[in-house]
């Protein structure tokens, strides 16, 4: 037995415990004490409950300083911490229950209803409530508990979480973190991002997920930092407390919101020493727009729930555009074709990784688990990517986005990229829909900027002269906005079922 998790993150909580570690949106600040004497609490109120060791404790509630806590105590009692987007309805439920049986379930306060009928049926023994402002059975039930709960110990390879994946494609899959895979991606971020004590992070991400959740939360607490903890992102929140934050992560749509505003200035950044970028692609247009408004070049970072980051731009050092850095030092990244075959400098496969990051598999998906990874241990990421020749990883697509139209691979966001640049187009996204002849069909979606006159003839004709025949949109539509996932990733797979039949004789 080694240091557990949250032994080495305890460790790493500055002396003065009195530091703050949260200031929420409404002002109101909690310590690192505070944190540390919740989370004993929480361990001990769960382990009363007859949770032991390996446990999975599942949680959908809203964030807030506790749920955060939560997670802490979750750790601290060497019990499995199982986060479940807000989003998820009684189906969803029902599967994660059944495929993860969780011990405890803890949910927000107006659905207990809902839940405590489903976790019935499933056979989850305990359901515990949390609300925003930390009301709830969990809260009211820990306070009675020793502050004072020794760490469980853990080894590196025991599990400290289990995600499921945010499924834009497919049924979720419990990705199985374990203490090593989240300890050592904190602090290797910690160091290459280069936090420390008088850092403030601008915390606007759900804690539902790994950037928010691990990424973000462990960045802070291992260097004695502080973060503001905001509900959700608030253009108007963020704005506010620009000025009083250092380093911000976002995904792309946050950008593009803050861009969106002429207050987002030099002026409005200037306390800013860090602005980092994930989770979706970031479009050339935003980082040069960034850049110009700024002065601040965008930090691009590349990962995935199955391995946390893998790859990220530097902080000292060039950031390049349209590209996600060299692989982070304790990582290996590599491109290969579908056979396994190495591929060399530039050249397009999918990425794969290895590394102490990496997770231990699926949960109860041996088969799938399998497939999914190399004899020597790397993860096929399933993103296709090439590697330039200063190391530096370009993103080129999702395998899973490929299209084969009449037996050609298309990449849809090569076309994406064309379509992109002209004039009129705010965003666009390209599909492969069944068609009769071809196998699929490249169909493309595109959002007009304002009052656009944009036409599908117009679009065609604009591209067709830059792309081979395959390649060229059988048929475009428009569309006022495109169905985005909570982490801002655009979900194909519901265009793919709105457009289904459109070839169908
Ligand atoms: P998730 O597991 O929800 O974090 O999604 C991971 C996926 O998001 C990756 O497999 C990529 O397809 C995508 N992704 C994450 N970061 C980036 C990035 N910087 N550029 C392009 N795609 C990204």
């Amino acid at each position: 037995m080694t240091n557990s998790l949250f032994m080495r993150i305890r460790d790493r909580f500055p002396a003065d415990l009195s530091s703050v570690l949260i200031e929420t949106s409404t002002g109101k600040t909690y310590s690192y004490g505070q944190a540390d004497v919740a989370s004993a609490q929480i361990a001990g109120l769960l382990t009363g409950l007859g949770a032991k060791k390996g446990d999975r404790v599942a949680v959908q509630v809203d964030k807030s300083p506790e749920a955060l806590f939560l997670y802490l105590g979750c750790i601290r009692a060497g019990l499995v911490y199982l986060p479940l987007n807000t989003a998820y309805q009684a189906g969803e439920l029902a599967y994660f229950m059944d495929n993860a049986s969780p011990v405890i379930f803890v949910c927000q306060p107006h659905r207990k209803d809902e839940v405590a009928a489903i976790a019935n049926d499933q056979g989850v023994e305990h359901v515990l409530t949390l609300g925003m402002n930390g009301e709830g059975s969990l809260m009211s039930g820990a306070q009675s508990q020793s502050g004072d709960f020794a760490p469980v110990p853990c080894a590196d390879e025991d599990l400290a979480a289990i995600l499921y994946t945010s499924g834009t494609t497919g049924k979720p899959k419990g990705a199985m973190m374990t203490q090593m895979n989240l300890w050592s991606n904190a602090a290797t971020l910690e160091k290459l991002w280069g936090f420390d004590g008088n850092d403030i992070l601008l915390h606007a991400l759900p804690i539902f997920h790994t950037h928010g959740l691990f990424i973000a939360c462990h960045c802070v607490m291992l260097s004695g930092a502080k973060m503001f903890f905001l509900p959700k992102f608030d253009r108007d929140q963020v704005m506010a407390l620009l000025p009083r934050s250092t380093v911000m992560m976002g995904v792309p749509t946050f950008y593009v919101r803050l861009l969106s505003g002429d207050d987002f200035t030099a002026e409005t950044t200037a306390n800013m020493r860090l602005f980092i970028s994930g989770s979706a692609p970031l479009l050339p247009e935003t980082f040069t727009a960034f850049e110009q408004r700024t002065g601040k070049a965008l930090l691009e970072r590349y990962g995935m729930t199955e391995m946390g980051m893998a790859t990220s731009n530097p902080l000292d050092g060039e950031r390049i555009v349209h590209t996600v850095g060299p692989a982070l030092p304790d990582v290996d990244v590599r491109v290969c074709d579908a056979d396994g075959n190495v591929l060399g400098v530039d050249e397009v496969g999918v990425l794969e990784a290895r590394g102490p990051n990496v997770f231990a598999g699926y949960w109860q998906m041996p088969e799938k688990t399998a497939e999914e990874f190399r004899k020597d241990g790397f993860f096929i990421t399933g993103d296709i990517a090439k590697i330039d020749a200063k190391g530096y990883v370009h993103i080129v697509g999702r395998a899973k986005d490929l299209v084969i139209s009449g037996g050609f691979n298309v990449y849809p966001k090569e076309i994406e990229t064309l379509i992109d640049k002209m004039d009129g187009v705010d965003e666009s996204a390209v599909i492969g829909v069944l068609h009769p002849d071809f196998g699929e069909a490249v169909v493309a979606v595109i959002v007009p900027e304002n009052n656009g006159t944009l036409t599908e003839d117009g679009i065609i004709g604009g591209i067709k002269s830059q792309l081979a025949n395959f390649k060229v949109p059988k048929r475009v539509f428009f569309v006022d906005e495109l169905p985005r996932n909570a982490m801002g990733k655009v979900q194909k797979n519901i265009l793919r079922e709105e457009y289904k039949s459109l070839f169908a004789n």
